[in-house]
């Protein structure tokens, strides 16, 4: 057990670690390369594209509010929860990890989770996105649910069948690809599965572009906005 534990956390180590040196502007945390145990400094991550550079999908006003306001909020909840806790210092997915297990004081694990995610999302779009999957993950996409039609199917309706907020997610488990959705804040790492790509389904995502209609803004998303190069570079 201590070894597949072990095992994860090097995992999502790596994972990280690939993420930020793929993407320098939008480091999440500096100094990832040094070991666990070396301080971390929380930056808040750039957005890697112009706030207009997925319209007509996704408007430059829905970017500047879920962008520039709700990721700033958490962002500046999770710098402010840190101060003074043992937790601080430590990675961001740590920090996420060790925060779930605190259910009596979830504000931590709230916030510091939706910075995670938020991060992931906006790195997991680019203009001129979405379609199949090519490559080595097309492939893998294909093997594990039979088709990319399928897999997209299965993806907008985890997303619609999140009732209320939350989150769609493909992710690695135990080698095989798998289709998840989550509530509110929560994420794939504190399930241990290594998440490859998301997107955002509360209101705040889609609502001042599509208001209620929630699957025209997945059809975009899987259609149009999907950064399949982020979501390969995931697969480790
Ligand atoms: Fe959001």
């Amino acid at each position: 057990m201590t070894t597949e534990n072990d095992s994860k956390q090097g995992l999502t180590r790596r994972e990280f670690t690939g993420l930020a040196a793929g993407l320098t502007a939008a480091a999440v945390v500096s100094g990832l390369a040094g070991t666990a145990k070396a301080q971390q400094t929380l930056a808040f991550p750039a957005l890697p594209y112009p706030e207009d550079a997925l319209e007509p999908y996704i408007s430059a006003r829905t970017l500047s509010f879920h962008y520039g306001k709700h990721h700033r909020a958490y962002y500046d909840n999770t710098v402010k929860l840190l101060s003074g806790n043992p937790l601080a210092g430590q990675l961001l997915e740590k920090i996420i990890v060790e925060s779930a297990k605190d259910q009596a004081s979830p504000a931590l694990f709230n916030n510091s989770a939706q910075l995670w995610n938020h991060t992931f999302y906006f790195q997991g779009m680019k203009k001129g996105g979405g379609g199949p999957a090519p490559g080595k993950i097309g492939e893998m996409i294909n093997k594990s649910f039979g088709s990319m039609d399928n897999f997209h199917k299965e993806f907008v309706d985890a997303a619609m069948g999140q009732f209320g907020s939350g989150w769609a997610w493909l992710v690695a488990d135990n080698g095989n690809l798998k289709v998840v959705k989550t509530p509110n804040a929560v994420n794939p790492l504190v399930a241990g599965q290594k998440p490859i790509l998301t997107a955002d389904v509360w209101e705040h995502a889609y609502y001042l572009d599509y208001q209620n209609r929630r699957k025209d803004y997945l059809e975009a998303f899987m259609d149009h906005l999907i950064d399949w190069d982020f979501a390969a570079k995931n697969l480790g």
